[in-house]
């Protein structure tokens, strides 16, 4: 432990972010990460509460206690060997996990938690300008081949558990560009696309091989692969966008979220992109109030738009958890994002009921407020209202994997659709069809990064164990 009385004597200290009128001039991150004496502090705030509860509240089992107490003896190379023991991309995890180790720390119970993603956070980006983040190429090749389907966090981690235990693993890749939602989804002023980048170059040179452009089940065949690889992991992702069958839905002006998200961060790689969907001038509706439409909140502020608004068929949270109740879980309460922050109009209860246009664009958005009684919602009678929209985003979450790749590989679904296998016991992690295997949200659905690392870990050791007979790789 630390300080023993660090808790009592300090506060919690937020990372300090770039201002808001100067952060929506560019797509540029903007949260900087604590300094070494702001980081130190922090550190000493953990109570070392005996159970750690952090732990279990983190998906990947983060030592967070050790690397607390290392901060704050500000031995920053072996803070990094222990974070790195669980988590193969804390500077992932460290900018957009969500923390729900911060819900489920002890001193959550009745005083602000330790910023434990801040101090992840700082540990990390010390590690790489410190050069101690290097390849751990394997010391000994088992000749095994493994292909892994889809390069988003689980795909990641699943190829860099797989190449350091010996095996020749190949990363596949529809899109032009390694990363998965992470690199086409999420936005840059979230998540910079060079902390992939570094990734890549690291696991290349421990032995992994990328392919992009790979899209299996259309240019490359689940046979061929099967044939030629000794195991096959399925990370492909979620993908499959949930719709709003209303009238007016086929108006121009009416796009899913990734639509929008993807082209603008292919725009800040570089890339050219005719006809980009953009909200300049406009007046932008996102329906749904999760991360995604957040992220396409900060997108449209960052085009210039007209006004933002944001609206979520479920009614408003409260703005503070029942601690008592709720800790150490993640409680539903308030959210509001860094984007909300920059400029949004949030509404709640609210139910789309139509769009409506002139020539063929989308001009507005008709809706009504519900209520929710025992679960089911009801629409309040006369409580329609109009709304101007030029561009609407639907950031409604995503319903299943794309079910055309788990037939080729003729795997069995969950009744959601996903790839279905258990994460527990022997067979963990494999599918129905021999040697095929599934992480991240292919296999549990639309979830978060830091589960998708866990997931590809734990994976990892699946697929080293039935190749081997038994995996010296951690879960
Ligand atoms: C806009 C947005 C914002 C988000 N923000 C956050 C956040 O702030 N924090 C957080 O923790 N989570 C966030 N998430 C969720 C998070 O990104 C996902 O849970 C996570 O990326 C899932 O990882 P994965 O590796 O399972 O799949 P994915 O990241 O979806 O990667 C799957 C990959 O498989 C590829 N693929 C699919 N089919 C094929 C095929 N047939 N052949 C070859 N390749 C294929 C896809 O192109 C993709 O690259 C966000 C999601 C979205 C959409
Ligand atoms: S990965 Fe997420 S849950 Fe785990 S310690 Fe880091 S911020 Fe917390």
């Amino acid at each position: 432990m630390g300080k023993v009385t660090g808790f009592l004597e300090f506060e919690r200290l937020s990372e300090a972010n770039v201002p808001v009128p100067v952060r929506v001039k560019n797509y540029k991150e903007f949260v900087l990460h604590l300094s070494d004496d702001q980081a130190k502090v922090q550190g000493a705030r953990c109570m070392d509460c005996g159970i750690p509860f952090c732990m279990t509240g983190c998906p990947v089992n983060n030592i967070i206690p050790d690397w607390n107490d290392l901060v704050y003896q500000q031995d920053w190379q072996q803070a990094i060997a222990v974070l790195h023991s669980t988590n193969n991309f804390p500077e992932f995890t460290g900018r957009i996990c969500p923390a729900p180790c911060e819900a489920a720390c002890t001193l959550n119970i009745n005083n602000d938690a330790v910023g434990i993603k801040s101090i992840e956070h700082a540990i990390i980006d010390k590690a790489w300008e410190k050069g101690w983040v290097v390849p751990q190429p394997p010391k000994h090749k088992t000749g095994k081949k493994v292909a892994i389907i889809g390069s988003g966090p689980a795909g990641m981690a699943a190829a860099q558990q797989l190449a350091r235990a010996g095996h020749d693993v190949v990363l596949l890749e529809k899109n032009d560009r390694i990363g998965g939602l992470m690199r086409y989804g999420i936005p840059d002023f979230k998540f910079e696309k060079s902390h992939i980048d570094r990734r890549i170059e690291q696991m290349r040179a421990e032995g992994v091989e990328f392919r992009v452009n790979q899209h299996i089940g259309e240019n490359v065949s689940a046979d061929e692969l099967l044939a030629t690889f000794d195991a096959v992991v399925l990370a492909a992702g979620a993908e499959t966008p949930r719709n709003l069958d209303i009238p007016g839905r086929e108006l121009v002006g009416i796009h899913f979220a990734m639509e929008f998200l993807t082209q603008q961060n292919k725009k800040v790689a570089g890339d050219k992109i005719s006809n980009q969907l953009k909200a300049t001038g406009k007046h932008v509706v996102v329906i749904g109030g999760g991360d995604t439409g957040s992220d396409c909140v900060g997108t449209s502020n960052r085009h210039g738009a007209a006004s933002v608004s944001q609206f979520e068929i479920m009614p408003q949270p409260p703005e503070h958890e029942n601690r008592p109740l709720t800790w150490p879980n993640w409680p539903i309460k308030l959210r509001t994002s860094s984007s909300h922050e920059e400029g949004c109009e949030r509404d709640w209860s609210v139910v789309t009921k139509r769009f409506e246009g002139v020539k063929g664009q989308v001009k507005k958005l008709i809706a009504a407020r519900v209520e929710w009684k025992d679960g089911k919602m009801q629409e309040i009678p006369d409580s329609e209202f109009e709304m101007q929209a030029d561009l609407v985003l639907l950031a409604m979450g995503f319903v299943s994997p794309v079910q055309k790749l788990l037939d080729a590989f003729g795997v069995a679904k969950d009744n959601r659709g996903n790839a279905k296998a258990s994460t527990d016991g022997k067979g963990c992690y494999a599918t129905s069809t021999r040697k095929v295997f599934a992480a991240g949200d292919v296999r549990r659905g639309q979830s978060l990064v830091v589960w998708a690392i866990r997931e590809g870990r734990q994976c990892a050791q699946a697929v080293d164990a039935y190749l081997m007979g038994k995996s010296d790789l951690p879960r």
